[in-house]
């Protein structure tokens, strides 16, 4: 399929390439490594009505992007198959029937379906946001995905209130650097595990009262001193599996444990439902890229209501982390990076200067 798809697309930007547009943009002919990442020459995107054309700056990974490129995890329907869910720019074109104010040259940062690795991107502008004017574009592009996720979990999943311990497991990851700050903003106490001392460092510079090194030791008799033995109110978990027993055993009573992805593994096995419900605790499940276009409209919204001024305050409460940048070019080595669970925040890739 992938190689009929690939001949296909190959004969059809032949076709359109004399007369049509075109940019770099990264593709993936057939699922596997970074190496398998390849710069091309492509047609740009136009945009449809309800939608902004963005000349992009800079870009960002997640995690995500890993599994695209490995064949794990295909583009909703109707989403671009580029890999990229972030990016950062200015408004190139505008296509009919916008509701909103938007003008050519505007700074503009964006979460997207798809097409992000690439010099435009064609995007409905529900999900756009203005970049603060204090940002740079390799912060703008830091803030999207990842911001959303983690305002979407604490807020629309978790409805997290003030006073409550929220555990936030791969606390230098970019979406959870992110919700640490805004764990903080809505008035609770976060606390961390991850994988270095350095990570929970950084992790407790951003705001988190508690670290664990889960390499080291067991994160569940830290909680446990944390709180009194009560336990946490909020898990928002990334991992999965093979913490399941640790999660439940944090859990206080009522708690709501939120698994928004499984980097420690999907199958488990042992009393989880008999644990779970002497805990009465909720196991909530979530992801946003398959969300509905309004879903993703009201949370780009909320957070640009209630978020987005935070990072232009005087000081500023919310900051986006950035690991490291990449050129588009270099594109492997940054998926090798992430990859290797090297980065604390974000990585940005320029697209153009
Ligand atoms: P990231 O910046 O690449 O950070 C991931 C970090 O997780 C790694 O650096 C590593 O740090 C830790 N990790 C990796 N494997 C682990 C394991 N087996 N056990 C414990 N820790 C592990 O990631 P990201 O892009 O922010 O994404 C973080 C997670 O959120 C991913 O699982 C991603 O799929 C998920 N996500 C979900 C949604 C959604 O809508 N559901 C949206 C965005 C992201 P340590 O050194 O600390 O181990």
């Amino acid at each position: 399929t992938f190689l009929l798809r690939k001949i296909y697309s190959t004969t059809l930007y032949r076709s359109c390439s004399s007369f049509a547009k075109m940019m770099q943009a990264v593709c993936v002919d057939v699922p596997g490594g970074p190496e398998n990442l390849v710069l091309r020459s492509i047609p740009r995107p136009t945009p449809k009505d309800g939608e902004v054309l963005i000349k992009v700056h800079t870009a960002a990974l997640n995690r995500a992007d890993l599994l695209q490129r490995k064949g794990f995890y295909p583009p909703p329907a109707g989403e671009s198959d580029i890999i990229g869910l972030e990016v950062a720019g200015t408004v190139d074109t505008l296509g009919q029937r916008l509701k909103g104010n938007w003008k050519p040259d505007d700074r503009v940062m964006a979460l997207l379906g798809g097409g992000g690795y690439a010099e435009y991107v064609s995007v409905r502008e529900e999900l756009l946001m203005p970049v603060p004017n204090n940002l740079t574009f390799c912060q703008a592009a830091a803030i999207p995905e990842a911001w959303l996720t983690a305002f979407q979990l604490l807020v629309f999943i978790a409805q997290v209130k003030e006073g409550e311990v929220v555990l936030v497991h791969a606390g230098a990851s970019g979406v959870g650097t992110a919700a640490i700050q805004l764990v903080r903003l809505f008035g609770a106490v976060p606390i961390v595990t991850a994988g270095s001392q350095e990570k929970l460092q950084v992790a407790e510079k951003l705001g988190a009262a508690a670290g664990y090194n889960y390499k080291e030791e067991s994160f569940v008799q830290g909680v446990c001193d944390f709180t009194g033995g009560k336990g946490v109110n909020v898990i928002l978990d990334c991992i999965g599996g093979c913490n399941w027993e640790k999660n439940v055993n944090s859990l206080a009573v009522d708690g709501r444990w939120v698994l928004y992805g499984t980097m420690g593994g999907r199958a488990l096995e042992g009393d989880l439902l008999g644990k779970l419900l002497s805990k009465r605790g909720h196991l909530l499940c979530s992801l946003l890229r398959s969300r509905s276009l309004e879903y993703k409209a009201d949370l780009v919204k909320a957070f640009a209501d209630r978020a987005l001024p935070c990072f232009s305050a005087q000081p500023a409460t919310l900051r986006p982390v950035i690991d490291s940048t990449f050129k588009l070019g270099e594109i492997a080595e940054a998926h090798r990076h992430m990859e290797a669970n090297r980065n604390i925040g974000k990585i940005v890739i320029t697209v153009t200067p």
